[in-house]
């Protein structure tokens, strides 16, 4: 019974208050907590989506999200929207993502691929920097389906280990499976890691297409048709970063409201996965020592 100890409860306190930017008097923790709203503090838009709910994730046993494939948790009012980007982070495409988000004043969920975490690091830190929940996305983007037990497990743990390690601070306990395909065995895996999964409650598709336009129609059909979802996006893909700006100015035109999914608690890395990202990143050697030991200048042309 995968999801009896799923919950996703209104946020109230902690993380998610922290993500959304707020603070919290300790009494509040006691009252409900008030409806973030487009004009939080500091947002300068008066057009801007802004945050309607917040809420925070039980992950406990691994509960999946996004109706394409998981039907427990139908959380979502009419026309509440949750934004997912896939597969970055990406120079220029990323930034160009976080750069319509903030002007909007509103947040989302990141599913980083590992080997991409840790070449942009520091693109990983501005997504977190700016609040939004950042899960992870396997290693290199394989179809777990498609690997050994072992392989599948490698993929998701040193995604897991990398994307936290480019990050340095806490990470979201949220997964995505590459090309959405669900090994039931994996699936188990993650249940047992306390990590939710999230499929989505409509595909983009956007990266099959080019143009931003085409973008901009195929998430408000699709939303159209729905009246709520998760969308699934990437922030890989240069039209989908091109289509943001206008694509959120739609959103907030036609009254669909932004709900920030947060983690009740980060993900916990695994020691063993930590050190085989590090070995990845360089060669190993004996020595520990650090440079200034090993290499010391004992002559210099005077300046
Ligand atoms: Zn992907």
């Amino acid at each position: 019974m995968r999801a009896t100890a799923a919950c996703v409860l209104a946020l109230s306190v902690g993380l998610a208050a922290a993500a959304a930017g707020q603070t919290l008097s300790p009494t509040a923790r006691n009252t409900p907590a008030p409806t973030p709203t487009a004009a939080t503090a500091g947002c300068t838009n008066p057009n801007a989506l802004g945050i309607s709910r917040i809420v925070e994730i039980d992950t406990t046993g691994g509960p999946g999200f996004g109706f394409e494939h998981f039907k427990e948790h139908d959380f979502l009012r009419a026309k509440e929207v949750v934004l997912t980007f896939d597969d970055g982070p990406w120079p220029k495409n990323t930034p160009a993502v976080l750069a319509a988000l903030a002007s909007h004043c509103t947040k989302a969920v990141f599913f980083p691929i590992g080997k991409h975490a840790t070449w942009e690091p520091g693109i990983l830190k501005q997504v977190a920097a700016a609040g939004h929940s950042i899960g992870t996305h396997t290693w290199s983007h394989q179809d777990l389906s498609k690997k050994s037990k072992e392989e599948a497990i490698r993929e998701i743990e040193m995604g897991a280990s990398a994307v936290h390690m480019a990050v340095g601070g806490p990470t979201a306990p949220f997964f995505r499976f590459p090309a959405l395909r669900h090994p039931p065995e994996m699936v188990k895996y993650l249940g047992e890691r306390n990590i939710a999964i999230f499929s989505t409650d409509m595909d983009s598709f956007d990266f099959t297409m080019r143009k931003p336009e085409q973008v901009i129609k195929s998430v408000m059909g699709k939303l159209e048709k729905h009246g709520k979802g998760i969308v699934l996006m990437h922030d890989f893909q240069h039209g989908t970063a091109e289509a943001i700006p206008e694509l959120l100015n739609q959103l907030k035109a036609n009254g669909y409201k932004i709900v920030h999914m947060v983690p009740r608690a980060p993900l916990q890395t695994i020691a063993q996965y930590d050190e085989m990202v590090m070995k990845e990143n360089k060669l190993p050697t004996a020595s520990t020592r650090p440079t200034e030991s090993v290499v010391r200048t004992i002559s210099e042309m005077p300046r």
